[in-house]
């Protein structure tokens, strides 16, 4: 692809020092992104992108995210402390997690983060934790399928998240009885979606939501939180998602919805991870195997465990060949890794140029849930993470797994403890 965000030339070159496979990503791809995104919601005084960890939880990506002024949206234990070692504090932290465990809730509380209850069974148990903070959210599921233009874009119905819309009124009232003062609401009702219709029907939603909310129970709404689901063009030939665009027409419901009810004071934050990751990383691999069986397959020194969308959900990857982008797609290959599992296939039956064993194979679109994916089946290890930086430099943001990390956790005789 011409506008990949490394040259060939590049590419060998970290390839020489850093084994395949890796992971690369692309800072300034990162911020220029970000930086379009807090333009796009600029009209929010409020406004504030918490940044998935799950998506990319490594905390060299966090720096670059905090430095945008961006916060972080956590869902587990880990996440938690991963924030807090890169310095975010207090409501710079969204946790937005369910089936919550104790000691989750109480580390959330202990740094002062928002806590977003994903249930209404929590509430009880939140108070008899640690009691119930000042500004609590709630999330909001409501059932059915979620439709933009006759299309339907996903089955809320089918998921298990959130609160009921009648859960919400009562639990807005018992809360407020427990001391809440300032609330919000947070719905992700649909993921990966293309086109720019997503923010603003769900927006529409909550905002008229917030205000029936704020109506019968008189609590203040302080923020509406439109979470993830933007998606980015996988596929060749689709469109991005036009951030700026999106902002505006959130910004038209919003003064339609609630600037007319008083409202004009609601925050709105978001959750995104794919977007602002996805296009900014890339799975760098080796040829390292061919076959020509029933059909030609290339072997790669990567697999499934380093990137498992494509097992897992069929998800499409682009994939070039670093140096041949300019030569004709006439071979067909499935580019295949090595576990024992048939699923184990970055493309099938894709066009590209013929494919000579040593080459670097570039797996696009994989910033965003690509590593933090990752597992150890058949025993593979998982991959390093190198950010190549605004100035060209290269930096290691984490070393490939050895033998030794893949053993850490048992203790016997024989096996490499470093
Ligand atoms: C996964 C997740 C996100 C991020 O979703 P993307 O599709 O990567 O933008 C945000 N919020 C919550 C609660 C999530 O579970």
């Amino acid at each position: 692809m011409s506008d990949f965000f490394v040259s060939h030339e590049k590419l060998k070159e970290i390839a020489e020092k850093y084994p395949t496979p890796f992971y690369l990503y692309d800072e300034k791809g990162i911020r220029e992104n970000a930086k379009k995104v807090k333009r796009a919601f600029a009209w929010n005084p409020g406004y504030r992108e918490y940044f998935a960890v799950k998506a990319t939880p490594n905390p060299y990506i966090l720096e670059i995210m905090k430095d945008e002024g961006f916060g972080t949206d956590c869902s587990s234990l880990t996440e938690l402390m991963l924030s807090d070692a890169v310095g975010f504090h207090g409501e710079e932290i969204m946790f937005s997690s369910n089936e919550t465990p104790d000691e989750d809730f109480l580390l959330a509380h202990k740094l002062g983060a928002t806590i977003n209850l994903d249930d209404f069974t929590h509430i009880e148990i939140l108070n008899r934790l640690c009691g119930i903070p000042e500004t609590i959210s709630c999330r909001y599921n409501p059932g059915g399928v979620f439709q933009a233009s006759n299309a339907i874009m996903d089955n809320p119905g089918d998921a298990k998240y959130g609160f009921t819309r009648e859960q919400l009124f009562v639990g807005f009232r018992r809360l407020q009885q427990l001391g809440a003062k300032h609330f919000g609401i947070h719905a992700f009702l649909a993921s990966n979606t293309t086109g720019n219709e997503y923010y603003p029907v769900l927006a529409k939603q909550l905002f008229q939501l917030a205000v029936e909310l704020h109506r019968e129970t008189g609590a203040h709404i302080a923020f509406v939180n439109l979470s993830g689901g933007v998606g980015v063009p996988y596929r060749p030939g689709q469109k991005p998602a036009d951030i700026l665009r999106i902002g505006r027409e959130v910004r038209k419901v919003y003064e339609e919805v609630l600037v007319p009810e008083g409202m004009g004071d609601v925050k709105i934050f978001t959750e995104m991870g794919r977007f602002m990751m996805a296009p900014y990383g890339c799975l760098v691999a080796r040829a390292i195997r061919e076959k020509h069986i029933y059909k030609e397959y290339i072997g790669l020194d990567a697999c499934a465990a380093n990137l498992m969308r494509p097992a897992m959900y069929g998800a499409y990857h682009r994939i070039t060949v670093s140096g041949k982008e300019n030569l004709p797609c006439d071979h067909k290959y499935d580019i295949v890794g090595g576990l024992c599992e048939n699923n184990d296939k970055f493309a099938i039956d894709r066009m590209l140029p013929k494919i000579e064993m040593g080459d670097l194979i570039v797996i696009h679109d994989a910033g965003a849930h690509g590593h933090s994916m990752g597992y150890n089946y058949n025993g593979k290890l998982r991959s390093a993470e190198l950010l190549l930086k605004e100035d060209g430099s290269v930096k290691l943001i984490r070393r490939a797994e050895t033998p030794a990390d893949y053993f850490a956790t048992l203790d016997y005789p024989g096996l490499p403890k470093r």
